[in-house]
């Protein structure tokens, strides 16, 4: 429900400290409080629209699919129905959304797909979710359909690989980048594909564009990355990705937690899953999932060691009634849970979306850890913003909420830089969208460049990046400037 502010401080006014409702006047300790005089403080009141983060989709939404239409809440809400009707090709999107979007937009994705890093698979839940009246434009369509129409030219600096996590990896499927936490890759599937997964490189199947590179998808291959751990004592923090977590057997799940609780360095363990976001009812309706994950954090603490999710939401459109009974349940268990967002045209990179998200986050319990800056993937080039809008952005929600429910604003450095502030960059041409960092933490010598999409440079930047001959002297040119020429620049 949004609010005029004349409605709302009508409410305001009937509620806590003058007319309180009965019901709550006559419990202590707020009855104690009924005859307190309120001053007045003209703090103004900020608008009820900006209350709207609380509000969650309680109705059985996904009844606007033709395909779903009779489907009851219980059969939605079981993430039996949810992994077997999720829609892995081009042909069941048109039968699932027939009727409701127009032949034209199946054409552009049927082309899309054909130059996409990622292959199509899309929730149940999701899929309910997108407006199918405005596909384009929708936040969730953006994130998980790939069309033709709006595919932009790739930035000549992009790599499908674009994080060097290949080159710093000492074993097949474990990063360790910094000295004392490691990213162990355990599996290369995901309930859903992202267009713009920073490790298209490896997770999901093959597609017409990329030949990937599989992780250790089993425990017997694992042994190699927890020996490597164990042997290894300043490690304290491993990171558990892929891939997702939820595609994890409960079992498995359990065999890593137990594992890594029992070496002794490692103190933290977070569990990277972007299940919630995704497919909320799994937490729910998936008990062994949900229990096996809930035991290894009752197990961590018991040890003294913190086991956290980390989930992945991008907008508020991905959250619903489902998703808050979820992360309650998850809470009321124990279960620290952070998000870490990538920012994305279209889907949060304006102040209102933002905002909204991060409030919505904080009132599930869920903490905003990170807002990426979007990492220069192959084929994503329509998702990515500048880093000057970036800093904006974080200039403008530092305040809005509580500290620790803010989110850093990082980049991956390209090339194996590591996360960096994104208003940290030792340079910064607005227009050759050319951004220069250094990373002391995972090399002193080093240097790492960003580049914004040339379609948000200025004119001018644009023209110059339009001729090849330049290139190289563009980027020589902004390291010269920076002053940093004394250091190494890393360009895959
Ligand atoms: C992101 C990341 C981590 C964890 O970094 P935090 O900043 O602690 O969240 C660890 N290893 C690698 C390779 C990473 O990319
Ligand atoms: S869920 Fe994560 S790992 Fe999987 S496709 Fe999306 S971004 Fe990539």
């Amino acid at each position: 429900m949004i609010y005029t502010k004349q409605e709302f401080e009508k409410i305001r006014k009937a509620s806590l400290f003058s007319n309180l409702p009965n019901i709550i006047t006559e419990q202590k300790p707020l009855s104690e409080l009924k005859n307190q005089e309120i001053p007045d403080h003209d703090k103004s009141f900020v608008g009820l629209k900006s209350l709207s983060h609380r509000e969650f989709n309680s109705t059985e939404f996904w009844r606007d699919i033709p395909a779903f239409k009779n489907v009851t809440k219980d059969e939605f809400l079981d993430v039996k129905f949810q992994n077997k009707n999720t829609v892995r090709n081009l042909a069941k999107l048109e039968e699932f959304t027939k009727g409701i979007v127009d032949k034209s937009f199946i054409e552009d994705v049927r082309q899309g797909i054909k130059h996409a890093p990622m292959n199509l698979s899309i929730s149940p839940y999701l899929l309910s979710l997108i407006d199918w009246a405005n596909p384009y434009e929708d936040p969730l369509r953006i994130q998980f359909i790939p069309v033709q129409s709006i595919t932009k030219e790739n930035h000549p600096k992009l790599m499908l690989d674009s994080l060097g996590e290949q080159g710093d990896s000492p074993v097949d499927g474990l990063v360790h980048r910094y000295a004392d936490k490691v990213l162990f890759l355990a599996l290369d599937v995901c309930p859903v594909y992202c267009r713009f997964c920073t490790r298209s490189y490896a997770v999901g199947g093959d597609t017409e564009l990329v030949n990937k590179m599989k992780f250790n998808n089993a425990p017997e291959k694992w042994k190699k990355a927890f020996a490597y751990i164990a042997s290894r004592p300043e490690i304290e923090d491993v990171v558990v990705s892929g891939g997702d977590a939820y595609m994890l057997a409960p079992n498995r799940l359990k065999l890593i937690g137990e594992t890594l609780l029992s070496i002794p360095h490692i103190r933290r363990i977070r569990i990277a899953t972007k299940g919630p976001a995704v497919m909320p009812m799994k937490i729910l309706s998936d008990a062994n999932w949900s229990n096996a994950l809930i035991d290894i954090v009752k197990l961590g603490r018991e040890k003294g060691k913190e086991v956290a999710l980390h989930t992945h939401f991008n907008s508020a459109n991905e959250i619903t009634e489902i998703t808050r009974q979820a992360m309650l349940h998850l809470f009321k268990n124990g279960v620290i849970v952070r998000n870490q967002s990538v920012l994305i045209k279209g889907v949060n990179n304006t102040l209102e979306s933002m905002v909204h998200l991060i409030k919505k986050l904080s009132y599930m319990n869920v903490q905003p850890y990170y807002v990426y800056q979007h990492d220069m993937v192959e084929g994503t080039e329509d998702m990515r913003t500048s880093v000057k809008q970036t800093i904006e952005l974080e200039k403008n929600v530092r305040g809005i909420t509580a500290g620790f429910n803010t989110p850093l604003f990082v980049m991956d450095a390209p090339g194996g830089g590591g996360k960096r502030d994104v208003h940290s960059c030792e340079y910064y041409d607005e227009v050759t969208g050319i951004s220069i960092y250094r990373s002391p933490s995972v090399n002193e010598q080093n240097i790492y460049l960003y580049f914004d999409p040339i379609e948000s440079l200025p004119t001018l930047g644009q023209k110059l990046w339009e001729d090849k001959t330049i290139h190289d002297e563009l980027i020589k040119n902004a390291i010269k400037n920076s002053g940093l020429s004394s250091y190494t620049p890393v360009l895959s």
